[in-house]
């Protein structure tokens, strides 16, 4: 049920514009006008504002105390009551019951008295969240100054016990845990290496059946709660809009210290971390590296592209030194990783670059001949495309004039021609539409050579230079690495 509540003091009679009929009127359709129609009336005649014993309100309060109502309609907060405290007080009252309040203020908001109740409303309703927040937050921090965890984050490696509101060791993900920090420490992988390797080795995440993702590769080596010193409240939470809240770091002398259950000790924590900003060092020099051929070599034996990859040597107290590689992508990304794996090995890069930079100098030279290398037949035909296409092009046509044959000879009927007719109608859309697409798409395919000069070949010094007469020649480059060499071949990409 709705409500609107109106009142009228004995001197407001006399004047206009307060009267009920009026006060009744706007209420009413405000209510309307929200969608909400079975509306109670309470009716306050020649009552002053100045006392709360008025025979409708507390009908009204009784009725809001009944939870019988829903949504409140008030001309303004005056109608309530004379004295702001009052107003504030109905005004609450109504609202804790979950009452959805609404005054057609119109002039009110502007005026002083109508200021001064808005705001402080405001103050008082900021206010009473703070308190509850504050509760809260209090009961959550003792909490954890008990020793509890108050918030189950679900980490990986660990299982939560209701009854103690601890994390218990997780058998199964625990083994994987050490696993990792063995692959850190040992091997001297980053996360999207080992990533990638337990991946390999089947190692599922939580999420149906997927492999670990990165992030919980890198939480596992960096959070400190794997060796048993866990933090909460490192960071807050605050709600910024409707949907978005915001997560800021607290400052370290709000942490509040627990112990877990570790997993791997103090020693291995810090030996992973180290191994970390080792490895950081090397991906700088990593990225820094240039590679010939990237974005334009290909793996033969799955057709997908290779990417490229630096890996240090051993390790030494210098600096070790750096090995370049191109492998396919199947064996570098985590998105292939479920499918059956590529069998082709990595190619060495700086290799591969020099040779096949060396074939494009031979060429300038006169020595070698790029065209011998460019396998012929790569050029996409559409031919036999074509052909299907029109067969089917014209064995719909000739259904088509089949059926009006039949309906005009009474074979069929209306409805039956109509219904196959639109059928055919449809599909032949579609086929000649696909017909266009690949004529047009034949009749471009005309073959021109690489537009490079010999002479801009020959005097190529820079990586830069050489990686754009590789880039405009548009071959691409397909290899695979057997025990001993590189087997490769181009195909042409421009047309
Ligand atoms: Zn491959």
């Amino acid at each position: 049920m709705n409500a609107v509540y109106v009142r009228v003091s004995s001197e407001e009679q006399a004047k206009s514009g307060y009267s009920l009929r009026d006060q009744l009127q706007v209420c009413r359709n405000r209510l309307l006008s929200m969608g909400f129609t079975e509306i109670k009336e309470y009716i306050d005649d020649g009552y002053s504002g100045e006392y709360l014993d008025r025979p409708a309100l507390e009908e009204l309060r009784s009725d809001l105390r009944a939870k019988l109502i829903q949504n409140i309609c008030i001309y303004d907060p005056d109608r309530l009551s004379r004295n702001l405290t009052n107003q504030l007080l109905i005004a609450d009252e109504i609202e804790k019951s979950g009452v959805n309040l609404y005054f057609v203020t119109g002039d009110y908001d502007a005026s002083p008295e109508g200021r001064l109740f808005f705001s402080i409303r405001g103050a008082i309703s900021a206010f009473e969240k703070a308190k509850i927040r504050e509760r809260t937050q209090r009961g959550r921090k003792a909490k954890a100054n008990s020793g509890k965890i108050v918030h189950n984050a679900r980490p990986y490696g660990y299982n939560f016990d209701k009854d103690t509101s601890m994390y218990v060791i997780n058998e199964d993900e625990s083994k994987v845990v050490r696993m990792i920090y063995a692959m850190c420490i040992e091997q001297g992988m980053g996360a999207r290496t080992i990533t990638l390797e337990l991946a390999r080795m089947g190692v599922k995440g939580r999420k149906d059946g997927k492999p670990l993702s990165i992030n919980c590769v890198e939480r596992i080596l960096t959070r400190d709660m794997y060796y048993g010193q866990h933090y909460l409240f490192r960071q807050s939470v605050s709600k910024t809009g409707q949907n978005t809240r915001e997560i800021t770091d607290n400052p370290r002398e709000e942490w509040i210290p627990i112990a877990v259950p570790a997993i791997v000790d103090y020693e291995t924590y810090q030996k992973a971390q180290e191994q970390r900003q080792k490895n950081k060092r090397y991906a700088k020099r990593n990225t820094t590296h240039n590679y010939l051929l990237q974005g334009i070599l290909y793996c033969s034996l799955c057709q997908r592209s290779m990417t490229a990859y630096a890996r240090p040597g051993q390790r030494k107290k210098t600096a070790p030194k750096m090995y370049y590689y191109y492998s396919c992508i199947t064996n570098e990304s985590g998105n292939y990783m479920l499918e059956e794996p590529c069998q082709c090995r990595r190619i060495p890069a700086n290799e591969f670059d020099e040779s096949i930079w060396n074939i494009f100098v031979n060429s300038a030279k006169g020595s070698d001949n790029l065209e011998r290398y460019i396998k012929k037949d790569v050029v996409k035909d559409y031919s036999t495309e074509i052909d299907k296409l029109s067969k089917l092009e014209s064995d719909l046509f000739k259904k088509r004039s089949e059926i009006t044959t039949w309906f005009r000879e009474d074979l069929i009927d209306a409805n039956t021609a109509k219904k196959e007719l639109q059928g055919i109608n449809r599909e032949l859309t579609s086929v000649t539409s696909a017909l266009n697409a690949l004529r047009h798409a034949q009749s471009k395919l005309t073959i021109t050579g690489p537009t490079i000069l010999p002479e801009e070949i020959l005097a190529a010094k820079t990586f830069a230079d050489k990686q754009d007469i590789l880039r405009r020649s548009g071959i691409k480059i397909y290899a695979i690495r057997h025990d001993d060499s590189v087997e490769f071949e181009f195909k042409k990409t421009k047309t």
